[in-house]
Protein backbone atom coordinates (compact mmCIF):
# COMPACT_ATOMS: atom_id res chain seq x y z
CA UNK A 1 0.00 0.00 0.00
CA UNK A 2 1.42 3.35 -1.16
CA UNK A 3 1.89 5.96 1.62
CA UNK A 4 -0.26 8.49 2.21
CA UNK A 5 0.69 11.11 -0.58
CA UNK A 6 -0.87 14.42 -0.36
CA UNK A 7 -3.04 15.02 -3.34
CA UNK A 8 -1.99 17.29 -6.53
CA UNK A 9 -4.17 18.59 -9.16
CA UNK A 10 -2.66 19.87 -12.54
CA UNK A 11 -4.07 21.92 -15.36
CA UNK A 12 -2.85 21.38 -18.46
CA UNK A 13 -4.18 24.42 -20.84
CA UNK A 14 -2.50 23.20 -23.90
CA UNK A 15 -2.60 25.44 -26.69
CA UNK A 16 -5.14 27.98 -25.37
CA UNK A 17 -4.74 31.19 -23.39
CA UNK A 18 -3.31 35.09 -23.75
CA UNK A 19 -1.96 37.34 -21.39
CA UNK A 20 -5.83 38.55 -20.69
CA UNK A 21 -5.91 34.76 -19.08
CA UNK A 22 -4.70 36.24 -16.04
CA UNK A 23 -8.32 37.34 -15.09
CA UNK A 24 -9.01 33.80 -14.95
CA UNK A 25 -5.83 32.64 -12.74
CA UNK A 26 -6.60 35.63 -10.82
CA UNK A 27 -10.11 34.24 -9.83
CA UNK A 28 -8.85 30.79 -9.55
CA UNK A 29 -6.26 32.36 -6.70
CA UNK A 30 -8.78 34.12 -5.04
CA UNK A 31 -10.99 30.84 -4.78
CA UNK A 32 -8.17 29.18 -3.16
CA UNK A 33 -7.43 31.70 -0.93
CA UNK A 34 -10.80 31.39 0.33
CA UNK A 35 -10.05 27.80 0.94
CA UNK A 36 -10.50 25.58 3.74
CA UNK A 37 -7.35 23.76 5.10
CA UNK A 38 -5.76 20.90 4.50
CA UNK A 39 -6.08 21.47 0.24
CA UNK A 40 -4.53 19.62 -2.05
CA UNK A 41 -1.75 20.72 -3.85
CA UNK A 42 -2.61 22.74 -7.68
CA UNK A 43 -0.56 23.32 -10.69
CA UNK A 44 -1.70 25.33 -13.50
CA UNK A 45 0.68 24.50 -16.88
CA UNK A 46 -0.04 27.18 -19.35
CA UNK A 47 2.13 27.59 -22.88
CA UNK A 48 5.40 29.11 -22.44
CA UNK A 49 4.59 32.39 -23.16
CA UNK A 50 2.41 32.47 -20.08
CA UNK A 51 4.79 30.96 -17.72
CA UNK A 52 6.52 33.83 -16.55
CA UNK A 53 2.97 36.03 -16.19
CA UNK A 54 1.48 33.61 -14.06
CA UNK A 55 4.31 32.78 -12.26
CA UNK A 56 4.58 36.44 -10.98
CA UNK A 57 0.85 36.38 -10.08
CA UNK A 58 1.07 33.33 -8.29
CA UNK A 59 4.02 34.29 -6.15
CA UNK A 60 2.97 33.81 -2.26
CA UNK A 61 -0.29 31.55 -3.21
CA UNK A 62 -0.78 27.76 -3.34
CA UNK A 63 -0.85 27.32 -7.18
CA UNK A 64 2.52 26.54 -8.67
CA UNK A 65 3.09 26.54 -12.14
CA UNK A 66 4.55 24.12 -14.81
CA UNK A 67 5.33 23.82 -18.09
CA UNK A 68 4.21 21.05 -20.85
CA UNK A 69 7.30 19.99 -23.14
CA UNK A 70 10.99 21.02 -22.97
CA UNK A 71 14.03 20.25 -24.98
CA UNK A 72 16.32 17.83 -23.67
CA UNK A 73 19.93 20.53 -24.27
CA UNK A 74 20.47 23.30 -21.90
CA UNK A 75 20.73 26.11 -24.93
CA UNK A 76 21.77 25.83 -28.91
CA UNK A 77 20.60 25.37 -32.16
CA UNK A 78 16.48 24.72 -31.54
CA UNK A 79 14.13 26.63 -33.59
CA UNK A 80 11.43 26.84 -31.60
CA UNK A 81 12.26 24.75 -28.41
CA UNK A 82 12.69 25.66 -25.12
CA UNK A 83 15.53 24.22 -22.67
CA UNK A 84 14.16 23.31 -18.36
CA UNK A 85 17.01 26.16 -17.67
CA UNK A 86 14.71 28.74 -19.78
CA UNK A 87 11.53 27.07 -18.24
CA UNK A 88 13.19 27.11 -14.43
CA UNK A 89 14.02 30.93 -15.32
CA UNK A 90 10.63 32.19 -16.05
CA UNK A 91 9.34 30.30 -12.93
CA UNK A 92 8.06 26.72 -13.17
CA UNK A 93 8.67 24.49 -10.74
CA UNK A 94 7.79 21.11 -13.17
CA UNK A 95 7.18 20.12 -16.81
CA UNK A 96 4.93 17.85 -18.62
CA UNK A 97 6.76 15.04 -20.39
CA UNK A 98 5.42 12.34 -22.79
CA UNK A 99 1.72 13.97 -23.34
CA UNK A 100 0.42 11.30 -25.86
CA UNK A 101 -0.05 14.62 -27.90
CA UNK A 102 3.36 15.36 -28.15
CA UNK A 103 4.06 11.79 -29.53
CA UNK A 104 1.13 11.54 -32.01
CA UNK A 105 2.38 15.25 -33.33
CA UNK A 106 5.85 15.30 -32.43
CA UNK A 107 7.27 11.42 -32.89
CA UNK A 108 8.11 11.89 -29.19
CA UNK A 109 9.78 7.88 -27.95
CA UNK A 110 10.01 6.61 -24.70
CA UNK A 111 14.16 7.31 -25.67
CA UNK A 112 13.29 11.49 -25.94
CA UNK A 113 11.22 10.96 -23.11
CA UNK A 114 13.87 9.84 -21.06
CA UNK A 115 16.14 12.07 -21.74
CA UNK A 116 13.44 15.18 -20.86
CA UNK A 117 13.26 13.66 -17.34
CA UNK A 118 16.55 14.37 -17.03
CA UNK A 119 16.56 17.58 -18.45
CA UNK A 120 13.85 18.18 -16.09
CA UNK A 121 15.88 16.86 -12.93
CA UNK A 122 18.93 18.81 -13.87
CA UNK A 123 17.28 21.80 -13.18
CA UNK A 124 15.09 20.04 -10.18
CA UNK A 125 12.07 20.83 -11.98
CA UNK A 126 9.56 17.86 -11.28
CA UNK A 127 9.04 15.40 -14.38
CA UNK A 128 5.48 14.82 -14.92
CA UNK A 129 5.30 11.85 -17.10
CA UNK A 130 2.30 10.81 -19.08
CA UNK A 131 1.43 6.97 -19.81
CA UNK A 132 -1.47 5.34 -21.50
CA UNK A 133 -2.57 2.86 -23.64
CA UNK A 134 -4.60 3.88 -27.03
CA UNK A 135 -7.85 2.72 -27.75
CA UNK A 136 -6.50 -0.74 -29.77
CA UNK A 137 -4.39 -1.58 -27.55
CA UNK A 138 -7.02 -1.45 -24.61
CA UNK A 139 -9.28 -3.83 -26.87
CA UNK A 140 -6.53 -5.99 -27.51
CA UNK A 141 -5.49 -6.00 -23.92
CA UNK A 142 -2.34 -4.92 -23.62
CA UNK A 143 -3.02 -1.75 -21.37
CA UNK A 144 -0.59 -3.06 -18.79
CA UNK A 145 2.40 -4.15 -21.21
CA UNK A 146 1.95 -1.25 -22.96
CA UNK A 147 2.26 0.77 -19.34
CA UNK A 148 5.07 -1.45 -18.49
CA UNK A 149 7.07 -0.50 -21.47
CA UNK A 150 6.66 3.22 -21.07
CA UNK A 151 7.45 2.88 -17.38
CA UNK A 152 10.77 0.86 -18.50
CA UNK A 153 12.09 2.94 -20.98
CA UNK A 154 11.15 6.69 -19.97
CA UNK A 155 12.49 6.51 -16.77
CA UNK A 156 15.78 6.75 -15.67
CA UNK A 157 17.64 4.06 -13.87
CA UNK A 158 17.89 6.20 -10.64
CA UNK A 159 16.09 8.80 -8.68
CA UNK A 160 17.75 11.76 -9.27
CA UNK A 161 14.88 14.09 -8.81
CA UNK A 162 11.25 14.31 -8.59
CA UNK A 163 8.88 12.63 -10.19
CA UNK A 164 5.13 12.17 -10.90
CA UNK A 165 3.12 10.31 -13.25
CA UNK A 166 -0.14 10.48 -15.09
CA UNK A 167 -1.87 7.54 -16.59
CA UNK A 168 -3.83 8.81 -19.57
CA UNK A 169 -5.38 6.42 -21.39
CA UNK A 170 -5.10 8.03 -24.93
CA UNK A 171 -9.21 7.26 -25.75
CA UNK A 172 -10.38 9.12 -23.23
CA UNK A 173 -8.35 12.64 -23.69
CA UNK A 174 -10.99 14.99 -24.70
CA UNK A 175 -13.31 11.97 -25.46
CA UNK A 176 -15.80 12.56 -22.22
CA UNK A 177 -15.08 9.55 -21.56
CA UNK A 178 -13.28 7.58 -18.45
CA UNK A 179 -12.11 3.89 -17.64
CA UNK A 180 -14.56 2.77 -14.89
CA UNK A 181 -13.20 2.91 -11.04
CA UNK A 182 -12.13 -0.63 -11.43
CA UNK A 183 -9.54 -0.57 -14.46
CA UNK A 184 -8.26 2.75 -13.40
CA UNK A 185 -7.46 1.29 -10.00
CA UNK A 186 -5.95 -1.63 -11.62
CA UNK A 187 -3.46 0.26 -13.95
CA UNK A 188 -2.59 2.63 -10.77
CA UNK A 189 -2.27 -0.77 -8.47
CA UNK A 190 0.06 -2.14 -11.56
CA UNK A 191 2.21 1.42 -11.93
CA UNK A 192 2.43 1.36 -8.22
CA UNK A 193 3.87 -1.97 -8.56
CA UNK A 194 6.34 -1.07 -11.35
CA UNK A 195 7.80 1.85 -9.93
CA UNK A 196 7.91 -0.09 -6.25
CA UNK A 197 10.31 -2.94 -8.08
CA UNK A 198 12.23 -0.43 -9.93
CA UNK A 199 13.07 2.00 -6.95
CA UNK A 200 12.34 0.40 -4.11
CA UNK A 201 9.32 0.90 -2.10
CA UNK A 202 10.91 3.41 -0.44
CA UNK A 203 11.02 5.90 -3.50
CA UNK A 204 8.39 4.04 -5.49
CA UNK A 205 5.70 4.75 -2.67
CA UNK A 206 6.54 8.09 -2.54
CA UNK A 207 5.72 9.23 -6.28
CA UNK A 208 2.22 10.24 -7.02
CA UNK A 209 0.07 8.31 -9.85
CA UNK A 210 -2.12 10.83 -10.87
CA UNK A 211 -4.81 10.54 -13.53
CA UNK A 212 -5.70 11.92 -16.84
CA UNK A 213 -8.07 11.86 -19.44
CA UNK A 214 -11.91 13.67 -19.08
CA UNK A 215 -11.82 14.68 -15.41
CA UNK A 216 -14.63 16.97 -14.92
CA UNK A 217 -15.97 19.06 -12.16
CA UNK A 218 -19.17 16.22 -12.10
CA UNK A 219 -16.62 13.15 -12.15
CA UNK A 220 -14.01 14.86 -9.96
CA UNK A 221 -15.43 13.21 -6.43
CA UNK A 222 -15.42 9.98 -8.21
CA UNK A 223 -11.94 10.46 -9.57
CA UNK A 224 -10.85 11.30 -5.60
CA UNK A 225 -12.66 8.31 -4.02
CA UNK A 226 -10.27 5.77 -5.64
CA UNK A 227 -7.72 5.74 -3.05
CA UNK A 228 -4.80 4.61 -5.70
CA UNK A 229 -5.34 8.10 -7.56
CA UNK A 230 -2.97 10.42 -6.06
CA UNK A 231 -4.64 13.57 -7.73
CA UNK A 232 -5.93 14.35 -11.61
CA UNK A 233 -4.08 15.87 -14.58
CA UNK A 234 -6.91 17.90 -16.54
CA UNK A 235 -6.95 19.42 -19.73
CA UNK A 236 -10.61 21.09 -21.21
CA UNK A 237 -12.03 21.75 -17.59
CA UNK A 238 -8.66 23.43 -16.05
CA UNK A 239 -9.64 26.53 -18.64
CA UNK A 240 -12.65 27.46 -16.46
CA UNK A 241 -11.60 28.51 -13.60
CA UNK A 242 -14.89 27.61 -11.53
CA UNK A 243 -14.43 23.95 -12.65
CA UNK A 244 -11.07 23.55 -12.08
CA UNK A 245 -11.40 24.74 -8.44
CA UNK A 246 -14.35 22.02 -8.41
CA UNK A 247 -12.45 19.71 -8.75
CA UNK A 248 -9.90 21.15 -6.49
CA UNK A 249 -12.40 20.72 -3.80
CA UNK A 250 -13.07 17.16 -4.74
CA UNK A 251 -9.46 16.55 -4.22
CA UNK A 252 -9.24 18.38 -0.63
CA UNK A 253 -11.51 16.45 1.60
CA UNK A 254 -9.91 15.91 4.89
C1 LIG B 1 -4.84 15.95 -21.10
O1 LIG B 1 -4.73 16.13 -22.29
O2 LIG B 1 -3.85 15.89 -20.35
C2 LIG B 1 -6.18 15.81 -20.57
C3 LIG B 1 -6.33 15.17 -19.45
O3 LIG B 1 -7.20 16.35 -21.32
P1 LIG B 1 -8.78 16.35 -20.98
O4 LIG B 1 -8.93 16.57 -19.51
O5 LIG B 1 -9.33 17.51 -21.77
O6 LIG B 1 -9.30 15.04 -21.43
Amino acid sequence: MARKITPIVVGNWKMNGTRRSATEVNRLIGGLKKMPHPVCNVMLCPPATLIGDFAKLSKRTRLQVGAQDCHVDTAGAHTGDVSTEMLHDAGARAVIVGHSERRRDHGESNADIHDKVQAAWRVSLTAIVCVGETRVERNAKRTLQIITRQLSASLPATMDGDVMIAYEPVWAIGAARTPTPVAIREVHEHIRKRLNLRFGLRQGDRIPILYGGSVTANNAGQMASIEQVNGVLVGGASLKYRDFLKIIYAFSAP
